[in-house]
Protein backbone atom coordinates (compact mmCIF):
# COMPACT_ATOMS: atom_id res chain seq x y z
CA UNK A 1 0.00 0.00 0.00
CA UNK A 2 0.95 3.41 -0.81
CA UNK A 3 0.14 6.10 1.47
CA UNK A 4 0.44 10.03 0.85
CA UNK A 5 0.59 12.45 2.99
CA UNK A 6 0.14 16.03 1.37
CA UNK A 7 -1.76 19.05 -0.48
CA UNK A 8 -5.14 18.77 -2.05
CA UNK A 9 -5.79 21.45 -4.44
CA UNK A 10 -8.47 22.98 -7.13
CA UNK A 11 -6.81 24.79 -9.80
CA UNK A 12 -8.73 27.55 -11.63
CA UNK A 13 -7.11 27.94 -14.78
CA UNK A 14 -7.94 31.18 -17.29
CA UNK A 15 -6.38 31.60 -20.55
CA UNK A 16 -5.95 34.98 -22.12
CA UNK A 17 -4.14 36.57 -25.31
CA UNK A 18 -1.54 37.92 -22.70
CA UNK A 19 -0.98 38.37 -19.18
CA UNK A 20 -2.34 41.44 -17.03
CA UNK A 21 -0.50 43.85 -15.86
CA UNK A 22 -1.33 45.54 -12.48
CA UNK A 23 -4.60 47.22 -11.97
CA UNK A 24 -5.86 45.48 -15.65
CA UNK A 25 -8.83 43.65 -16.63
CA UNK A 26 -8.36 41.52 -19.67
CA UNK A 27 -10.91 39.19 -21.18
CA UNK A 28 -9.87 36.15 -21.50
CA UNK A 29 -10.67 33.16 -23.94
CA UNK A 30 -10.90 29.78 -21.62
CA UNK A 31 -11.10 28.50 -18.11
CA UNK A 32 -11.76 25.33 -16.82
CA UNK A 33 -11.03 23.53 -13.23
CA UNK A 34 -8.80 20.77 -12.81
CA UNK A 35 -8.56 18.33 -9.48
CA UNK A 36 -4.80 19.04 -8.21
CA UNK A 37 -2.21 19.82 -5.68
CA UNK A 38 0.89 17.45 -5.02
CA UNK A 39 -0.01 15.16 -2.71
CA UNK A 40 -3.23 14.27 -4.31
CA UNK A 41 -1.74 14.35 -7.95
CA UNK A 42 0.66 11.82 -6.39
CA UNK A 43 -2.35 9.60 -4.74
CA UNK A 44 -3.87 9.75 -8.04
CA UNK A 45 -0.78 8.91 -10.06
CA UNK A 46 -0.24 5.61 -7.92
CA UNK A 47 -4.14 4.83 -7.66
CA UNK A 48 -4.27 4.60 -11.53
CA UNK A 49 -1.22 2.35 -11.98
CA UNK A 50 -3.06 -0.26 -9.37
CA UNK A 51 -1.37 -0.38 -6.24
CA UNK A 52 -4.32 0.25 -3.16
CA UNK A 53 -3.04 4.02 -2.12
CA UNK A 54 -4.29 6.06 0.72
CA UNK A 55 -4.87 10.17 0.98
CA UNK A 56 -3.95 11.76 4.00
CA UNK A 57 -4.83 15.37 4.32
CA UNK A 58 -7.55 18.27 4.46
CA UNK A 59 -10.34 19.86 2.43
CA UNK A 60 -12.43 22.78 3.11
CA UNK A 61 -15.90 22.21 3.99
CA UNK A 62 -17.12 24.21 0.39
CA UNK A 63 -17.97 22.91 -2.93
CA UNK A 64 -14.65 22.42 -4.29
CA UNK A 65 -13.84 20.04 -0.99
CA UNK A 66 -17.21 17.76 -2.11
CA UNK A 67 -15.74 17.79 -6.03
CA UNK A 68 -12.26 17.09 -4.78
CA UNK A 69 -13.13 14.25 -2.64
CA UNK A 70 -15.45 12.82 -4.58
CA UNK A 71 -12.60 12.75 -7.81
CA UNK A 72 -10.18 10.97 -5.44
CA UNK A 73 -12.59 8.33 -4.83
CA UNK A 74 -13.01 8.37 -8.78
CA UNK A 75 -9.44 7.04 -9.04
CA UNK A 76 -9.56 4.70 -6.50
CA UNK A 77 -7.74 6.45 -4.26
CA UNK A 78 -9.19 5.82 -0.12
CA UNK A 79 -10.33 8.64 1.48
CA UNK A 80 -11.12 7.60 4.47
CA UNK A 81 -8.08 9.48 5.97
CA UNK A 82 -9.00 12.61 4.53
CA UNK A 83 -10.30 15.32 6.91
CA UNK A 84 -13.31 17.85 5.46
CA UNK A 85 -12.13 20.76 7.78
CA UNK A 86 -15.74 23.15 8.13
CA UNK A 87 -13.89 26.21 9.32
CA UNK A 88 -11.51 26.04 6.22
CA UNK A 89 -11.65 27.14 2.48
CA UNK A 90 -10.38 23.91 0.41
CA UNK A 91 -6.60 24.92 -1.35
CA UNK A 92 -6.68 26.82 -4.73
CA UNK A 93 -4.35 27.77 -7.14
CA UNK A 94 -5.12 30.59 -9.94
CA UNK A 95 -3.72 29.90 -12.23
CA UNK A 96 -3.21 32.05 -15.58
CA UNK A 97 -1.70 31.27 -18.91
CA UNK A 98 -1.21 33.56 -22.03
CA UNK A 99 -1.24 31.99 -25.40
CA UNK A 100 2.77 31.73 -25.44
CA UNK A 101 2.23 29.33 -22.72
CA UNK A 102 3.61 31.64 -19.46
CA UNK A 103 2.12 31.91 -16.77
CA UNK A 104 1.33 33.34 -12.76
CA UNK A 105 -0.09 31.61 -10.16
CA UNK A 106 -1.12 31.74 -6.50
CA UNK A 107 -1.61 29.20 -4.77
CA UNK A 108 -3.64 29.87 -1.25
CA UNK A 109 -3.15 27.32 0.83
CA UNK A 110 -6.30 27.27 2.83
CA UNK A 111 -7.24 23.58 4.63
CA UNK A 112 -3.70 22.13 3.31
CA UNK A 113 -2.41 25.09 5.52
CA UNK A 114 -4.36 23.57 8.78
CA UNK A 115 -2.50 19.93 8.38
CA UNK A 116 -0.89 19.50 11.84
CA UNK A 117 0.41 16.65 14.40
CA UNK A 118 -3.37 15.76 14.53
CA UNK A 119 -3.22 14.42 10.97
CA UNK A 120 -0.30 13.10 11.94
CA UNK A 121 -1.87 10.79 14.44
CA UNK A 122 -4.18 9.52 12.04
CA UNK A 123 -1.79 8.93 9.43
CA UNK A 124 -0.09 6.62 12.19
CA UNK A 125 -3.08 4.58 11.83
CA UNK A 126 -2.53 3.39 8.17
CA UNK A 127 1.41 2.94 8.34
CA UNK A 128 1.55 -0.30 9.28
CA UNK A 129 0.04 -1.88 5.79
CA UNK A 130 2.06 0.91 3.89
CA UNK A 131 5.12 -0.02 1.68
CA UNK A 132 5.86 3.92 0.57
CA UNK A 133 5.08 6.92 2.55
CA UNK A 134 5.30 9.95 -0.35
CA UNK A 135 5.19 13.75 1.09
CA UNK A 136 5.65 16.96 -0.83
CA UNK A 137 6.19 20.34 0.50
CA UNK A 138 2.43 22.23 -0.01
CA UNK A 139 1.50 21.55 3.96
CA UNK A 140 3.34 23.02 6.81
CA UNK A 141 6.87 21.91 7.60
CA UNK A 142 5.94 21.07 10.92
CA UNK A 143 3.71 18.36 9.52
CA UNK A 144 6.32 17.22 7.17
CA UNK A 145 8.93 16.85 9.83
CA UNK A 146 6.08 15.00 12.15
CA UNK A 147 5.03 12.50 9.24
CA UNK A 148 8.14 11.89 7.90
CA UNK A 149 9.32 10.81 11.73
CA UNK A 150 6.08 8.35 12.11
CA UNK A 151 7.00 6.66 8.87
CA UNK A 152 10.87 6.10 9.87
CA UNK A 153 9.81 4.51 13.43
CA UNK A 154 7.15 2.51 11.63
CA UNK A 155 9.87 0.89 9.08
CA UNK A 156 7.97 2.73 6.12
CA UNK A 157 10.05 4.15 3.06
CA UNK A 158 9.56 7.88 3.18
CA UNK A 159 10.21 9.62 -0.48
CA UNK A 160 10.13 13.43 -0.08
CA UNK A 161 8.99 15.70 -3.14
CA UNK A 162 11.00 18.35 -1.82
CA UNK A 163 8.70 21.01 -3.52
CA UNK A 164 7.54 23.38 -4.59
CA UNK A 165 11.17 24.78 -3.73
CA UNK A 166 12.02 25.99 -0.68
CA UNK A 167 14.36 27.47 1.43
CA UNK A 168 13.37 26.20 5.04
CA UNK A 169 13.85 23.11 5.21
CA UNK A 170 15.13 22.19 8.61
CA UNK A 171 18.40 19.29 8.54
CA UNK A 172 17.11 16.83 10.71
CA UNK A 173 14.47 16.08 7.92
CA UNK A 174 17.03 14.66 5.55
CA UNK A 175 18.32 11.29 7.62
CA UNK A 176 14.53 10.68 8.11
CA UNK A 177 14.32 10.10 3.68
CA UNK A 178 15.05 7.15 2.37
CA UNK A 179 14.38 8.96 -1.39
CA UNK A 180 14.79 12.72 -2.50
CA UNK A 181 13.37 13.94 -5.39
CA UNK A 182 13.77 16.84 -6.19
CA UNK A 183 13.58 18.36 -10.59
CA UNK A 184 16.85 21.06 -11.11
CA UNK A 185 15.29 24.13 -9.68
CA UNK A 186 14.29 22.01 -6.44
CA UNK A 187 17.95 20.72 -6.11
CA UNK A 188 19.49 23.85 -6.90
CA UNK A 189 17.57 25.44 -4.23
CA UNK A 190 18.71 22.65 -1.52
CA UNK A 191 22.02 22.81 -2.50
CA UNK A 192 23.18 26.32 -3.22
CA UNK A 193 24.57 26.16 -6.81
CA UNK A 194 22.57 25.60 -9.91
CA UNK A 195 21.78 22.35 -10.79
CA UNK A 196 21.61 21.55 -14.76
CA UNK A 197 22.70 18.64 -16.29
CA UNK A 198 24.27 15.40 -14.83
CA UNK A 199 27.50 16.75 -13.49
CA UNK A 200 25.53 19.62 -11.16
CA UNK A 201 23.38 16.64 -10.49
CA UNK A 202 25.62 14.62 -9.32
CA UNK A 203 27.19 16.87 -7.19
CA UNK A 204 23.73 18.17 -5.44
CA UNK A 205 23.39 14.31 -5.08
CA UNK A 206 26.54 13.82 -3.30
CA UNK A 207 25.71 16.29 -0.75
CA UNK A 208 22.27 15.10 0.12
CA UNK A 209 23.82 11.80 0.70
CA UNK A 210 25.96 13.46 3.39
CA UNK A 211 23.12 15.58 4.94
CA UNK A 212 21.60 11.66 5.53
CA UNK A 213 18.70 10.87 2.72
CA UNK A 214 19.27 7.34 1.98
CA UNK A 215 19.11 8.18 -1.86
CA UNK A 216 18.98 11.11 -4.21
CA UNK A 217 17.05 11.39 -7.61
CA UNK A 218 17.54 14.42 -9.43
CA UNK A 219 14.65 14.95 -12.13
CA UNK A 220 15.96 16.41 -15.42
CA UNK A 221 13.12 17.37 -17.14
CA UNK A 222 13.29 16.15 -20.81
CA UNK A 223 16.23 14.57 -20.27
CA UNK A 224 16.22 12.28 -17.66
CA UNK A 225 16.91 11.34 -13.97
CA UNK A 226 20.11 10.99 -12.23
CA UNK A 227 20.26 8.59 -9.60
CA UNK A 228 22.71 8.10 -6.52
CA UNK A 229 22.42 5.29 -4.14
CA UNK A 230 25.03 4.32 -1.47
CA UNK A 231 26.48 2.01 -3.53
CA UNK A 232 26.23 3.51 -7.28
CA UNK A 233 25.49 5.90 -9.46
CA UNK A 234 23.45 6.11 -12.94
CA UNK A 235 21.37 7.76 -15.06
CA UNK A 236 17.98 7.11 -17.14
CA UNK A 237 17.45 9.16 -20.30
CA UNK A 238 14.16 10.40 -20.46
CA UNK A 239 11.29 8.26 -22.76
CA UNK A 240 11.04 10.66 -26.29
CA UNK A 241 7.53 11.67 -26.40
CA UNK A 242 5.91 14.75 -28.24
CA UNK A 243 5.54 17.12 -24.75
CA UNK A 244 2.51 19.35 -25.10
CA UNK A 245 2.14 20.25 -20.96
CA UNK A 246 4.56 18.47 -18.66
CA UNK A 247 2.45 20.04 -15.09
CA UNK A 248 2.46 16.66 -12.89
CA UNK A 249 4.94 15.55 -15.10
CA UNK A 250 7.20 15.40 -11.82
CA UNK A 251 3.79 13.65 -9.48
CA UNK A 252 3.22 11.28 -12.02
CA UNK A 253 7.19 10.18 -11.50
CA UNK A 254 6.93 10.05 -7.36
CA UNK A 255 3.19 8.05 -7.99
CA UNK A 256 4.88 5.36 -10.28
CA UNK A 257 8.34 4.94 -8.37
CA UNK A 258 6.27 4.33 -4.99
CA UNK A 259 4.14 1.79 -7.12
CA UNK A 260 7.09 0.26 -8.46
CA UNK A 261 8.90 -0.48 -5.10
CA UNK A 262 5.11 -1.05 -3.53
CA UNK A 263 5.11 -4.27 -5.96
CA UNK A 264 8.90 -5.11 -4.84
CA UNK A 265 10.77 -4.09 -7.97
CA UNK A 266 14.38 -2.43 -7.94
CA UNK A 267 15.30 1.01 -6.89
CA UNK A 268 16.66 1.21 -10.50
CA UNK A 269 13.31 -0.53 -12.35
CA UNK A 270 11.15 1.96 -10.01
CA UNK A 271 13.41 5.37 -11.76
CA UNK A 272 12.28 4.14 -15.30
CA UNK A 273 8.86 3.77 -14.52
CA UNK A 274 8.63 7.06 -12.85
CA UNK A 275 10.28 8.53 -15.86
CA UNK A 276 7.95 6.80 -18.38
CA UNK A 277 5.04 7.91 -16.20
CA UNK A 278 6.11 11.80 -16.17
CA UNK A 279 6.63 11.10 -20.15
CA UNK A 280 3.12 9.57 -20.68
CA UNK A 281 1.95 12.50 -18.68
CA UNK A 282 3.92 15.50 -20.20
CA UNK A 283 1.81 14.40 -23.41
CA UNK A 284 -2.04 15.32 -22.09
CA UNK A 285 -2.85 18.90 -20.71
CA UNK A 286 -3.49 19.06 -16.90
CA UNK A 287 -2.27 17.72 -14.19
CA UNK A 288 -4.74 14.93 -12.34
CA UNK A 289 -6.13 14.15 -16.42
CA UNK A 290 -2.68 13.68 -17.82
CA UNK A 291 -1.92 10.35 -15.23
CA UNK A 292 -1.69 7.65 -16.93
CA UNK A 293 -3.83 4.36 -16.05
CA UNK A 294 -2.30 1.10 -15.73
CA UNK A 295 -3.03 -0.06 -19.15
CA UNK A 296 -2.40 2.74 -20.93
CA UNK A 297 1.44 2.25 -18.93
CA UNK A 298 1.84 -1.21 -19.61
CA UNK A 299 0.96 -0.41 -23.33
CA UNK A 300 4.14 2.74 -23.54
CA UNK A 301 6.64 -0.22 -21.94
CA UNK A 302 5.85 -3.09 -24.46
CA UNK A 303 4.38 -5.10 -21.54
P1 LIG B 1 8.88 18.38 -12.30
O1 LIG B 1 7.56 18.18 -12.94
O2 LIG B 1 8.90 18.06 -10.84
O3 LIG B 1 9.51 19.70 -12.64
P2 LIG B 1 10.40 17.11 -14.36
O4 LIG B 1 9.92 18.16 -15.29
O5 LIG B 1 11.87 16.89 -14.25
O6 LIG B 1 9.84 17.27 -12.89
O7 LIG B 1 9.69 15.75 -14.82
C1 LIG B 1 9.80 14.56 -14.09
C2 LIG B 1 10.24 13.43 -14.98
O8 LIG B 1 9.26 13.21 -16.00
C3 LIG B 1 11.55 13.71 -15.72
O9 LIG B 1 12.66 13.33 -14.95
C4 LIG B 1 11.38 12.85 -16.98
O10 LIG B 1 11.78 11.52 -16.74
C5 LIG B 1 9.89 12.92 -17.23
N1 LIG B 1 9.61 14.01 -18.19
C6 LIG B 1 9.26 15.29 -17.90
N2 LIG B 1 9.13 16.03 -19.02
C7 LIG B 1 9.39 15.20 -20.06
C8 LIG B 1 9.42 15.35 -21.49
N3 LIG B 1 9.16 16.52 -22.07
N4 LIG B 1 9.74 14.26 -22.23
C9 LIG B 1 10.01 13.06 -21.65
N5 LIG B 1 10.01 12.86 -20.33
C10 LIG B 1 9.70 13.90 -19.52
Amino acid sequence: KVIVFGSINMDLVARSHRLPVAGETLRGHDFFTAAGGKGANQAVAAARLGVPTQMVGRLGGDSFGRELLAGLQASSVDTGAVLVDEAAASGVAIITVDDAGENNIIIVAGANGRVNENDVERLKNWLPEAAALLLQLEIPMSAVLAAAEAGRQAGVRVILDPAPASLDIPQQLYPLVDIITPNEVEAGQLVGFPVDGQESADKAATILLGWGVGNAIVKLGDRGVFCATSQEKFFVPAFRVQAVDTTAAGDAFNGALATALAEGRSLREAVVWGAAAGAISATTAGAQPSLPDREMFNRFLGE
